[in-house]
């Protein structure tokens, strides 16, 4: 039986949860930006065009062509919010157990997210900024990242529990100690039914609680 208490973090100290961000904590951050800049075409997704280098190519060039710079970005992602129940299940989350933000975001998307996420560790990717402050490209940090990250926190001797959303968080899924999808779409769920497929905070909680 696990007591669920604070002081549990002693007992967890070599545990890491490792989490997905986007559909996880906050919403998906494109469209929540096309739909607030009313701009169509950034709706797309990796659904649409399969290929990540043509649909970031493209993205990057609508911001562009909108004269949309990263200030202008950040000021309306930070009128998004995470989602709701987020920030607690996080604070839940950091009282017993290490954790880690495993995303295929950029940081400074991310960022003003982040922040009302209580600034967790975040592991994703980099955007590159040109002097006018406008994107003028992006740096994915490494092949397959989320589940070299688990493969890298195993080697230092910790236990990962990891939860995330969609395909690209399955291969850090099957790499962790214990994996969970977290608010999947239904052929996600279907495609992977190796992995319990969970839809609260507090149902999430309690399979952590349960490891
Ligand atoms: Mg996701």
């Amino acid at each position: 039986m696990t007591i669920d208490h604070a002081s549990n973090f002693t007992n967890n100290f070599s545990t890491i949860i490792c989490l997905d961000l986007e559909g996880v904590l906050v919403p998906e951050i494109w469209i929540e930006f096309a739909r607030h800049t009313g701009i169509e075409e950034l709706k797309a997704t990796t659904r649409d065009i399969s290929d990540y280098d043509e649909l970031m190519t493209m993205r990057l060039g609508v911001l562009k062509k909108h004269g949309l710079g990263l200030a202008e970005i950040q000021k309306v992602i930070a009128t998004l919010s995470p989602l709701p129940g987020a920030r607690e299940f996080l604070d839940w989350v950091r009282e017993r157990y290490q954790l880690i933000i495993l995303s295929d975001t950029f940081y400074e998307f991310a960022d003003p997210l982040m922040a009302q996420l209580g600034r967790p560790t975040l592991f994703c990717h980099k955007l590159d900024i040109d002097q006018q402050g406008m994107v003028a490209g992006y740096r994915l940090r490494q092949e397959d990242p989320k589940r070299c990250s688990v493969k890298a926190l195993k080697n230092l001797n910790y236990r990962v529990i990891a939860a995330g959303d969609s395909y690209n968080d399955t291969t850090m899924l099957s790499e962790a100690d214990a994996g969970f999808l977290f608010h999947a779409p239904d052929n996600v769920i279907r495609e992977f039914p190796q992995f319990p497929a969970i839809n609260s905070y507090e149902a999430l909680k309690q399979a952590f609680l349960e490891q």
